[in-house]
């Protein structure tokens, strides 16, 4: 069994992950999350509010999954979120165009037929089946589409972030790589709104030297943010930012960060919307290197796309430092010409040629009104040289979206902490999850089943849910049993109730990565345990 079939058969046997719908028969790409699991991914999507909403002041929203066919016309994924597909005539198997060797099928070696395949799910919305919607593919387009409301929930104040924490849906040609390619996932994204010549960031001075493993084109090697700023290696410092803070939430929940980089994309790999993306791809001794987050930088298109498809002024105003003062051609109507001529309608022929835009040596203008067209000359209008004073102006914002794929990096989190150790000729699994992740933080034991020591073991469990901390009691098999049950769902420590513990209200506490064991006051351990928490 590789790393890969042992996480699998643990994550099944102890709860944390079941193929779906498994009763009946399987359906590939689809996982439910068991007891632990979710306890688990609760945990990731927690930490992850907490980089996004605490510190960097994102706010969250959450939008409907069913999303209407013109909002993602508009978006470019109706005609753009495409995989070419081979599918085999003679035993019918499905297959990305990249994945066929010699133009066969990998599975039968029959001749392909190539094609492509819209990766939305397709639905309806209403009774009679008349509006066609898809499951959204992505969460950043409830975003975009309320950015005019968010923008005012901003108080107009640029640049702002705003997330959503949920499903994204992509019909997969073939998927067979449990939870890492799912046909319906869990999605962090944040969509982080800047002023298109300002994509920067008030805090990159104390992020400028970490250091990330970036690979492009032209290189492959470990570098500080703010060289590759410098270089130009990395487009912009918002980019650079948000990839340090990718780093360092990827750390905290259990990444391996020897096994993080960063790639960028090239240029005919980038999705329809973006113009620069990173990859922070992290290593898999099963599947090699696999985009677990996608940062992209996103510019103007979502919100050009919206405006143009609506017509709603998705723009943001800037003010200028300084009111500027611009000179330029207008045209002012003669009223009394005018009235003398059209009567009830002078007053609105003036308002529509104020409003055209001509040049210094313009004597006639034709205007189209209500279906009429009126010609007017010199007699109607003077052409002077005005000047103006402009406070700001407007501007449609750039975006810069971190993407992140939850299970992907649940996946990754369990790959990354699976060790294996031997002891007396047998082989002790533990997953090392930092303790603040763990799904479950303690187990409490009485070392014997009797003498009242269980009694005190189901208080202390008790004391500890009561204060915030997810603990369990066992009894049953010896304690060396009970260290390795809770060993390999993580748990990082284990508490003892012995003999002494009657004497003197002490426990003790066992660290599951090193073993070592501490005596600590009974009255203290949830104080104890939340202080190692925060490690
Ligand atoms: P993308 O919008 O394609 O950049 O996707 C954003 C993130 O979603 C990726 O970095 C992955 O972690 C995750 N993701 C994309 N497709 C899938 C999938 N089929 N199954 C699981 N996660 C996915």
């Amino acid at each position: 069994m590789d790393v890969y079939e042992k996480i699998t058969s643990l994550a099944k046997r102890r709860g944390f992950l079941y193929p779906s719908y498994e009763i009946y028969g399987g359906e590939a790409g689809f996982y439910d999350y068991g007891p632990l699991g979710i306890l688990l991914k609760n945990r990731m999507e927690e930490v992850w509010r907490e980089y996004y909403i605490l510190k960097e002041k994102c706010y969250e929203i959450a939008t409907p999954v069913i999303t209407p066919y013109a909002l993602l016309k508009a978006s470019g994924h109706v005609d753009e979120f495409i995989d070419e597909i081979g599918t085999c005539t003679k035993c019918g198997l499905s297959v990305k165009v990249e994945e066929l060797k010699d133009d066969r099928c990998p599975v039968c070696g029959g001749a392909v037929e190539k094609g492509s395949l819209n990766l939305m799910f397709e639905t309806y919305i209403g009774a009679k089946k008349k509006e066609k919607a898809f499951l959204r593919p992505e969460t950043a387009q409830g975003i975009f589409v309320n950015f005019p409301v968010l923008y005012e929930f901003f108080r107009k104040k640029m640049p702002f972030g705003v997330v959503q924490v949920g499903k994204g849906f992509r019909n997969e040609v073939s998927p067979r790589q449990g939870i890492i390619r799912l046909r319906e996932f869990s999605m962090a994204e944040a969509e982080l709104f800047f002023e298109p010549d300002n994509k920067t960031h008030p805090r990159f001075h104390e992020v400028k030297d970490e250091t990330m493993h970036l690979v492009s084109d032209e290189l492959d090697s470990e570098m500080a943010a703010g060289e590759a700023l410098q270089k130009g290696i990395i487009g912009n410092e918002a980019l650079a930012y948000y990839m340090v803070i990718t780093k360092k939430f990827l750390e905290r929940v259990g990444i391996d960060t020897a096994k993080l980089r960063f790639r960028q994309h090239k240029r005919d790999e980038m999705a329809h919307y973006a113009n620069d993306c990173w990859d922070a791809e992290l290593y898999s001794d099963r599947f090699g290197w696999v985009e677990c987050v996608g940062i992209a930088d996103r510019s103007a298109y979502d919100l050009t796309a919206h405006m143009t498809a609506t017509g709603t002024d998705m723009r943001a105003f800037r003010k200028y430092d300084e009111p500027r003062k611009i000179k330029r051609t207008a045209i002012l109507p003669k009223m009394d010409a005018l009235g003398k001529t059209f009567r009830g309608k002078a007053k609105k022929i003036a308002d529509e040629l104020r409003k055209c835009k001509i040049s210094g040596d313009t004597d006639t203008v034709t205007l189209n009104m209500d279906g009429e067209t009126i010609e007017l000359d010199a007699t109607f209008f003077n052409v002077e040289e005005v000047e103006e004073t402009l406070a700001g102006e407007k501007f449609v914002p750039h975006v810069i979206e971190p993407s992140y794929g939850i299970d992907r990096i649940f996946y990754f989190v369990l790959e990354h902490n699976y060790k294996e150790v031997e002891k007396e000729n047998e082989t002790y699994v533990l997953i090392t999850l930092p303790p603040s992740l763990a799904p479950i933080k303690a187990g409490v034991f009485p070392l014997v089943n009797k003498d009242g020591l269980p009694d005190i073991a189901r208080e202390i469990e008790r004391e500890l849910r009561d204060g915030g901390i997810m603990a369990i009691y066992d009894e049953s098999g010896s304690i060396g049993r009970r260290y390795a049950r809770m060993d390999e769902i993580g748990t990082p420590f284990c508490i003892t109730v012995d003999y002494q513990t009657k004497d003197d209200d002490t426990v003790t506490v066992r660290f599951r990565d090193t073993t070592e064991q501490v005596r600590i006051e009974r009255g203290k351990i949830t104080e104890w345990i939340k202080k190692e928490m925060e490690k």
